[in-house]
């Protein structure tokens, strides 16, 4: 079975020929750290385009220096971008430079070490995030772990328009994260092969905090 068989609508695979481009040079191990914050801003400026394609419309009257006429604005939805420390503050500034208005929360996980499972030890919301359309944001979707964890955070916080956008997904945290939250939309740029014994995705582009801050 196809992946767009299995995971349907749920998963939109932004695989126009400039993200494929990009994601070929993020994934080369000799592109400096310069040159990987900056494609993985402009790749999620390319995710966020396709996340906020179902933004509602209203009719405005503008005038044009020939004539009158009816146009489309987005309607003065409200938006928040959720990155989960510290990969997903690479995807940040290519959000914003898409949807400026959208509020920024900020959340960290860590991994408990006996019942490997994630938990919140930090987490700072706009106050009304509830009734925010949410964007997670967080380059790499391997086991879920996380991004299953935040989603059930924003959950707990009353947040019913949920979007993940990764930039890379093993299809196993894709099952994952569509089996845990039964409304959630993911966007990715590619669904790689797996992960290695160690959980980092294959062919993948390693570990993309270090990669974006370089602490490698
Ligand atoms: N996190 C990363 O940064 N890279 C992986 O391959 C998996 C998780």
């Amino acid at each position: 079975m196809s992946f767009t068989e299995e995971f349907g609508t749920r998963v939109t695979v932004v695989d126009h020929p400039m993200v494929q481009h990009k994601l070929a040079i993020l994934r080369d191990e000799g592109t400096s750290s310069k040159q990987f914050r900056e494609l993985v801003r402009e790749l999620a400026l390319f995710e966020g385009y396709e996340a906020t394609r179902d933004l509602p419309l209203e009719d405005v009257r503008v005038k044009t220096p020939i004539t009158e006429a009816t146009c489309k604005m987005v309607q003065g939805k409200k938006l928040a971008i959720v990155p989960i420390l510290r990969a997903g503050l690479g995807m940040v500034e290519g959000m914003l430079e898409l949807m400026p208005a959208a509020k920024v929360g900020h959340l960290g996980m860590y991994r408990d070490e006996t019942t490997h499972e994630p938990h919140e030890y930090y987490a700072k919301m706009p106050e009304d995030i509830a009734s925010r359309e949410v964007l997670v944001v967080d380059p790499m979707l391997a086991t879920g772990g996380s991004a299953i964890a935040a989603l059930h955070y924003l959950r707990k916080c009353g947040v019913k328009n949920l979007k993940l956008a990764v930039i890379v997904a093993a299809p196993e945290g894709i099952r994952a994260v569509l089996a845990a939250d039964p409304e959630v939309q993911v966007f990715t740029c590619a669904i790689d092969r797996g992960m290695n014994e160690a959980c980092y995705i294959v062919p993948g582009l390693g570990d993309a905090g270090d990669r974006i801050f370089g602490t490698k």
